[in-house]
């Protein structure tokens, strides 16, 4: 291909060839014809946001290419099937809120809703997984009306597009102190530090954070106002989607390089590197539906503006797999709570759970690190979590655990310094939306998938006019 030879060229020669090969990959003639792509809208990622922008923009006569880093879509959704049984297990997203938006959304790709019922979770039984001692006598704490009315105070905290600047103090504690000094109920603290898929060290994250993930939706979905797929294949959105839109999309492929240009006309240029090689996608505008931290947005050349704001975002790592022949009862979630830590939070890394699926025999466990940890690493600790637990139980069974499927979620619940969210983050980042014709949609400012597909919902007709100039 054209433009390889002339990278392999400048590679081999001077500095002044490497110049010659970074500014000729923007060009048409450096590539085969079919290799430039033209399009109203590049979307970057093709999680919750990008699949349903792409949707969307289709269903708008509008024309897009999508860049998805994965060999699937779905992101944060994922859903192991077993060809030889039929069974579906959602080990990543498990519900949303029964909202017009996901009824919509899931009508429109063909996939029956069922309602979510709470006793999916699971019949929970506390165990110090460190320890390794049964934490007996133990209930975990739920969100009591004094959560509730604590959340009420700050309606803004549902979305943080909406964070005022100053953010109230009282907001930037750690949520232990939040609860103290507020005088929360043991229950309601407990309630906040126990969200379910709560990235990083509970005992140290803000209070914004804990009322932005455990929010008025969040309250909503806990209190039966939730749906699913109805075969717990919460995944099959993302299938369908892909499936329709296939020859729009590009898996297993990343952006190398890119040219956003300061005014409307000049749209963008993206160099994608492709299993079929490099592609020049030239759009009039760019969402950004991957996680935008900086090791992400590297190759996007941020300006004075966009570099001081993004590259101060960091995520937390996080993991879940699907596991069978376990030997544990199913219904009962195998819940981690320290023996002797502050309202009995695991210290890190951790199993969080091993959680019943719908499909009995098949569990899915959660695990959380503040470092990073191999699939091997996760599934050691997930197995001997599990072979003590079938000690615990008479009704439990020796045996050996099978491991199915794995899924590496960071960087995951992305937020800046405290310091920097007292000194207005989340206004500066909102003042970068169009910004070198490019659009924030992923998980930022809200955390659930509802949400997400609200607010690019909302977003759109801006994004879509945006082109038009
Ligand atoms: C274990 C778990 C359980 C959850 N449960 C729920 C739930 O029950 N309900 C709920 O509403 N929310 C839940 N969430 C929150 C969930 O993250 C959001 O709902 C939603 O999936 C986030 O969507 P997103 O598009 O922002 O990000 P993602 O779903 O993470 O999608 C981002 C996409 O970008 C791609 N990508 C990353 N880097 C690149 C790159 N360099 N180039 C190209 N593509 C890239 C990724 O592969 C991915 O497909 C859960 C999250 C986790 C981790």
């Amino acid at each position: 291909m054209r433009s390889s030879l002339l990278c392999v060229a400048s590679a081999a020669g001077a500095l002044a060839a490497s110049v010659k090969c970074t500014r000729d990959q923007f060009q048409d003639s450096s590539y085969a014809p079919n290799d430039v792509i033209e399009r109203d809208f590049a979307i970057i990622g093709g999680g919750a946001a990008g699949t349903y922008a792409a949707v969307s923009l289709a269903d708008q006569k509008k024309t897009f290419a999508m860049v998805e880093i994965a060999d699937r879509l779905g992101g944060n959704t994922a859903t192991y099937q077993d060809p030889a049984t039929g069974a579906s297990v959602d080990f990543g997203v498990q519900l949303h809120l029964d909202d017009p938006i996901v009824h919509d959304f899931f009508t429109r790709l063909n996939s029956p809703l069922g309602p979510f019922s709470l006793e999916v979770f699971g019949k929970p039984q506390y165990y110090d997984f460190a320890k390794k001692v049964a934490i007996s006598n133990y209930t975990r704490g739920t969100p009591g009306p004094d959560y509730v009315a604590e959340v009420n105070k700050y309606p803004f905290v549902d979305d943080l597009n909406k964070l005022p600047n100053p953010v109230p103090a009282d907001l930037l504690l750690t949520w232990p102190e939040y609860a103290k000094k507020n005088k929360l109920s043991t229950a309601s603290t407990e309630a906040g530090l126990y969200w379910p898929a709560t990235p990083g060290d509970p005992l140290k994250t803000t209070a914004l954070a804990i009322f932005n993930d455990g929010n008025h939706i969040e309250l909503a979905e806990f209190s039966g106002k939730a749906v699913k797929n109805a075969n717990s294949d919460n995944s099959l959105i993302y299938r369908n989607a892909l499936a329709e839109l296939k020859e729009h999309i590009f898996l297993k492929s990343s952006i190398i390089a890119a040219q956003r240009s300061t005014d409307r006309k000049g749209g963008v240029q993206l160099v994608a590197n492709t299993p079929t090689g490099k592609k020049l996608i030239k759009a009039k505008q760019l969402l950004v539906a991957m996680p935008p931290v900086l090791d992400n947005m590297k190759y996007f050349g941020l300006d004075q503006q966009e570099q001081p704001v993004i590259s101060k975002l960091s995520g937390k790592h996080y993991y879940g797999g699907v596991v069978n022949n376990t030997g544990l009862a199913d219904g009962i979630a195998y819940t981690n709570a320290a023996q002797d830590r502050p309202f009995h939070v695991p210290g890190l890394p951790e199993v969080v759970e091993i959680a019943p699926s719908s499909h009995p025999g098949y569990q899915f466990y959660w695990y959380n690190s503040e470092e990073p940890k191999s699939r091997a690493e996760v599934e050691s600790a997930a197995k001997s979590t599990i072979q003590w637990l079938q000690t615990q139980d008479k009704g439990n069974k020796k045996s050996e655990p099978q491991f199915l499927d794995f899924k590496d979620y960071s960087p995951f619940h992305l937020t800046p310094p405290t310091k920097d969210i007292a000194d207005g983050w989340y206004g500066k980042m909102k003042g970068l939306q169009g910004h070198r014709n490019t659009w924030y949609i992923s998980a930022l400012f809200v955390v659930g998938s509802t949400q997400i597909w609200n607010n690019t919902h909302n977003m759109l007709p801006d994004i879509i006019k945006a082109a038009q100039l």
